[in-house]
């Protein structure tokens, strides 16, 4: 077979027209008669007490089941099953009756889990941390309900979706280590601005920050690390954006420090948000900073370790109702959250009523590991936090008690010194004496899809059960 060659090298106006062609397609796709229903779903539910909310969902739940039943190869094989559940008594009792499914299997058969009597108009390739990718396909009217989601988190800060935005996201737009006279594409469908988050350095500040000032953009979405690093960029040039109103972080753990700092350099509502490409349902963090579960995408369990419910702390596992392509039915995320809670206090001050979740704790896998068997979420965030000094900071550990650090350091500052007090902070946490090499960087090193991982842990957990 030809290989073509990467998308960055082909010549500018090539990759400019890809762009906004991509764009208008996009664009045709996300704002149809599925997208309206859903806005308009969405305001409607909005009150919604927790009985009905129940009830919607455990209907839902069992037409999402009756299609994948009829539709795929993996739920056809659990049929028995999956005919009871629109008997169950309630939403708890219909779950139950459906084993989780492991990323792993749909990793091993993808095609098993295609609904034939859905229609596939696009496909997205995970790459997961073992490498090996995981390929999802997609439906048109589940990605209109995506975008209602999206459209909503902006309606809470008053952006418009036509209004000019900037996206830091780990495509590489133009050739990497060379300089480029206009590290960026314009995606004129979306009045967005592709910004190459592998360029933001002393050599191209002067042009990006020109461009963001001539553009005036009113969001900026993307990766946290990428726009960290254009908010610093622009304060080095001595530049803001007045234009600015909001900044909306995902697909890397967003860690409450980071999140501090974005809004200090901003001045802006910082607003996160969980899913995944393969389609998973939505946490959405409103201006006012609170997680809300967006229980219209689908139903969330947790994995405490021991049992799954409903509230509580551990590992997400999803249902969604905006994936028809791939029915996810109990779907083990591998993420972590804690403090999910069905009734919080009442209305939020952004005018929702949803459960609430405390903290986006990340991936299973960026926890770091003790000898004793603890597993320490959050690690960089409860280590680090009050050394002075320290910029964007990575922590890989190679063994219980042999790490790595990479972090960006401030002026003024002695890397030896910063070291010393890292692990001591470390072995203060971690409640035993540790090796530690310290690495000052300009920029922290990018894995797959060009996210930067705060936590590298290459280590089992002591006494696993679980791989
Ligand atoms: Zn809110």
């Amino acid at each position: 077979m030809m290989r073509l060659p990467s998308f960055e090298r082909y010549p500018r106006p090539i990759r400019q027209a890809a762009v906004s062609i991509v764009g208008w397609r996009n664009r045709m796709r996300r704002f149809g008669h599925e997208y309206q229903q859903w806005r308009d779903f969405l305001q409607q539910s909005a009150e919604w007490p927790a009985l009905q909310r129940d009830a919607w969902q455990q209907t839902r739940l069992g037409a999402l089941a009756q299609s994948a039943r009829s539709g795929t190869r993996y739920y056809s094989e659990l049929l028995p099953v999956m005919e009871k559940i629109e008997g169950a008594s309630s939403l708890r009792e219909a779950l139950n009756l459906i084993p989780i499914l492991e990323k792993s299997s749909l990793r091993a058969r993808p095609q098993d889990f295609r609904n034939s009597m859905v229609t596939e108009v696009a496909m997205t390739s995970t790459s997961g941390s073992t490498g090996s990718p995981m390929q999802v396909g997609h439906d048109a009217l589940s990605i209109q309900r995506r975008f209602a989601f999206l459209i909503d988190q902006l309606r809470l800060a008053d952006v418009d979706p036509k209004a000019p935005s900037v996206r830091l996201s780990g495509r590489i737009l133009c050739e990497v280590g060379k300089q480029q006279r206009q590290p960026w594409l314009f995606n004129a469908a979306e009045n967005q601005l592709f910004l190459s988050s592998y360029h933001l350095d002393d050599v191209h500040a002067e042009a990006i920050a020109d461009k963001l000032g001539s553009f005036l953009p009113v969001l900026l979405d993307g990766y946290p690390s990428g726009i960290l690093e254009t908010l610093n960029l622009l304060r080095r040039q001595g530049r803001k954006l007045d234009s600015l109103k909001a900044i909306i972080t995902t697909a890397e753990t967003l860690h409450p420090e980071t999140r501090d700092e974005l809004i200090a350099l901003s001045g802006v509502p910082v607003m996160d948000y969980y899913s995944a490409s393969e389609g998973i349902p939505f946490i959405q963090q409103c201006p006012h900073g609170t997680y809300h579960v967006r229980w219209q995408s689908g139903i969330f369990e947790i994995d405490d370790g021991t049992t799954i419910g409903f509230e509580g702390d551990g590992e997400l596992i999803c249902t969604s109702f905006v994936q028809d392509r791939t029915p996810l039915i109990r779907y083990r995320t591998g993420d972590l959250v804690s403090g999910l809670s069905l009734q919080p206090h009442g209305r939020c001050k952004c005018g929702l009523l949803t459960p609430t979740v405390e903290k986006v704790q990340g991936r299973v896998e960026d926890l770091v590991y003790t000898v004793d068997g603890r597993a320490l979420g959050m690690f960089t965030y409860r280590t680090l936090k009050y050394i002075d000094g320290l910029g964007e900071t990575q922590v890989i550990q190679h063994d219980y008690s042999d790490f790595e650090v990479n972090s960006t350091v401030s002026d003024g500052h002695d890397p030896k010194v910063l070291a010393d007090e890292v692990k001591t902070s470390f072995e203060r946490a971690l409640g035993y004496p540790i090796n530690l090499r310290f690495n000052r960087v300009v920029q922290l090193p990018r894995g797959a899809n060009g996210k930067v991982r705060l936590v590298i842990s290459k280590v089992a957990r002591c006494g696993a059960v679980r791989s």
